[in-house]
């Protein structure tokens, strides 16, 4: 359930009616906008009685939420939620630029990546030190050592650390040395590390599953909100499909389709959605087409040498043009009102 606020009601009316709803044992999520506030119930198992709250001073209507989430949704906040670190920003007027190696290698290698990321005039780096890989014989990542070399990037660079938390005690990293917090596809749906991550001060970036429904997504995200995180970025970087051309599909309507339920922002990811070199930078300027709020791309010094999804890796080359030509096209469509 959801209740909607009058545009003139006052801190004190809001609070109140947040106190009864603790009190019946449910949680409140308060979500103020530029019109008015609305409060998200969750908690409840079966129906929450309105007329509890029809009558109580400052509330405009009582409104039953039909669809399986409630935070996620432009029904609770019908203005698109920015997701703000310092002075950088996701879901704002610019587009976020996220970019940096699949994973940490050294530390030589991570200030080399950093700064043409910097001058590129991204702000944020993102680099894994706890991999994800399907093989455990793989490079598995720089781990502890890799989040201090982080959060050296940040100090000498002045990125915005996005870095994968694979577990719980990855989130606890995370929070010492990194600024958002990247849950994987593969992890999706691990339910204890979303409510970890949903008691978490840090934003997140939500990829989205290698198989997941758009619904099963936005559940994921739902998971993370009800705990008390409202800053969460959907991140779209390709399903599985029949297709072999690519290492993944990447579902570019999902883009169009979040925005009319949700308002998350929502980013893609070229990278992981194509697996291929030579197809990030087409797929990079796709996504901005379709609305995206930005971009997460690994990037490498040397691709040929990486210890982890090289084939996908840009050079600095590349990987210029790619923010030359993406940034073009945001300018034009963002008039145009697509976003
Ligand atoms: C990554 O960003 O390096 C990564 C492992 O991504 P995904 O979870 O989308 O596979
Ligand atoms: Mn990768």
């Amino acid at each position: 359930m959801l209740i909607v606020m009058k545009v003139e009601a006052t801190n004190d009316e809001i609070e109140t009616i947040l106190g009864i709803i603790t009190e019946l044992g449910y949680r409140g999520h308060p979500m103020p906008g530029s019109q008015r506030t609305a409060i998200g119930i969750t908690g409840n198992q079966g129906a929450v009685d309105a007329s509890r709250f029809e009558n109580m001073p400052g509330v405009a209507e009582v409104v039953r939420v039909s669809k399986p989430y409630k935070l996620v949704t432009l029904d609770l906040r019908p203005e698109k939620t920015i997701v703000k670190i310092g002075d950088a920003e996701i879901g704002g007027d610019q587009l976020a630029i996220i970019a940096g190696p699949c994973a940490l290698e050294s530390r030589e290698q991570a200030f080399s990546i950093a700064e043409a990321v910097q001058r590129s005039g991204a702000k944020f780096f993102r680099g894994g030190a706890f991999k994800p890989r399907t093989s455990p014989y793989a490079f598995q990542g720089m781990g502890e050592e890799g989040m201090k070399i982080l959060a050296e990037v940040r100090e000498i660079y002045g990125l915005k650390i996005v870095t994968e938390a694979l577990d719980e005690s990855g989130v606890d990293l995370v929070e010492r040395y990194g600024d958002m917090i990247q849950l994987g596809a593969r992890n999706m749906q691990n339910f204890s590390l979303l409510k970890r991550a949903g008691r978490s001060h840090l934003p997140v970036l939500l990829k989205r599953g290698l198989a997941a429904t758009l619904e099963e997504w936005l559940l994921a995200a739902e998971y993370i909100m009800a705990e008390g995180n409202y800053n969460v970025v959907l991140c779209e970087r390709g399903i599985r499909t029949f297709a072999q051309h690519t290492r993944n599909t990447l579902d570019l309507a999902a883009i169009p389709a979040v925005r009319r339920i949700s308002h998350l922002p929502v980013i893609v990811d070229p990278s992981h959605g194509t697996g291929k070199n030579y197809m990030v930078n087409p797929l990079a300027r796709a996504g901005v087409a379709v609305g995206a709020d930005g971009l997460i791309i690994e990037v490498h010094d040397h691709p040929e040498r990486a210890l982890c999804d090289g084939a996908q890796a840009l050079t600095f080359n590349q990987y210029n043009q790619l923010v030359e030509e993406v940034r073009a096209i945001h300018d034009v469509i963002v008039p145009v009102g697509v976003m």
